[in-house]
């Protein structure tokens, strides 16, 4: 069952994403070559405690981290570590944060350092999808008119959608109804309306979709080894279209 949001609802939930883009673009500017991930993960816990917030992850069906941090060929899901980001790679940083009764969860990918031209194209076409399904995010539309975008837009520049994970409805609950998948025909699904708030995260693979989970039971790779980049936003429906929650500065940028 969907979950209808008040306007006072939304608001908590704005909150709860608002520390989580504060804290995702602070840790955005502590990549670099020769910092650890595990540092990040002690950051983004430090900040979260330090607003009388909880890191959503950490403990969440026993994930031992407070964000997920996902280098090159991972896709989501990975453990912070002590081994040092080097130049050219790519990180994803997903957050959670539970604050005041209400969820708030995000994603992005960051270059360290200078990167290669594939990965700068891979995590622009990533983001942008994440625009592209956020535009559907409209009164009266179906549910995979958003999904139908984001695939469109990462088949379009030759790179391949994950099908395996999918974004997610987030309140009180991290996950809710509906599943948001990044791929499949238009026209289906729900009639989206006002009050609703979705994480779309589409998780975009340089070469094939398929995945792989690795031994520690959480690690999500890529099959063939390549690049995955991942970016999600939290947003809530209104009249007059989709609004970005967890966008960085408070902005309610109105995509319509
Ligand atoms: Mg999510």
């Amino acid at each position: 069952m969907v979950i209808i949001k008040s306007p006072k609802q939304i608001e908590k939930i704005k909150a709860s994403n608002q520390l989580v883009a504060k804290t995702l673009n602070f840790l955005k500017e502590e990549v670099k070559p020769g910092v650890d991930t595990l540092y990040l993960d002690h950051l983004a816990e430090k900040m979260a405690k330090e607003n009388d917030a909880k890191p959503a992850f950490k403990g969440y069906r026993g994930f031992p981290y407070s964000i997920c941090a996902s280098v090159n060929n991972m896709v989501v899901h990975g453990f912070p570590s002590a081994t040092p980001l080097e130049e050219g790679d790519i990180l994803s940083i997903d957050f959670g944060i539970y604050k005041d009764g209400y969820y708030g969860d995000a994603a992005l990918t960051v270059p360290v350092g200078t990167i290669a031209g594939n990965a700068q194209q891979l995590m622009k076409i990533t983001e942008e999808s994440l625009y592209k399904g956020i535009e559907m995010a409209v009164p009266e539309g179906r549910l995979s008119d958003i999904s139908h975008a984001i695939q469109q837009h990462v088949e379009g520049a030759g790179f391949a959608i994950v099908r395996k994970f999918v974004g997610h409805g987030i309140g009180s609950k991290l996950h809710e109804d509906p599943q948001i998948p990044n791929f499949g025909k238009p026209g289906n699904g729900i009639i989206l309306k006002p009050g609703m708030t979705f994480a779309i995260e589409p998780m975009v693979n340089e070469k094939g979709y398929d995945v792989d989970i690795l031994e520690d039971g959480w690690t999500v790779v890529t099959k063939d080894g390549h690049l995955s980049a991942h970016f999600e936003h939290t947003i809530a429906i209104t009249e007059n279209g989709p609004v970005i929650l967890s966008h960085v500065n408070g902005s309610e940028k109105v995509y319509a």
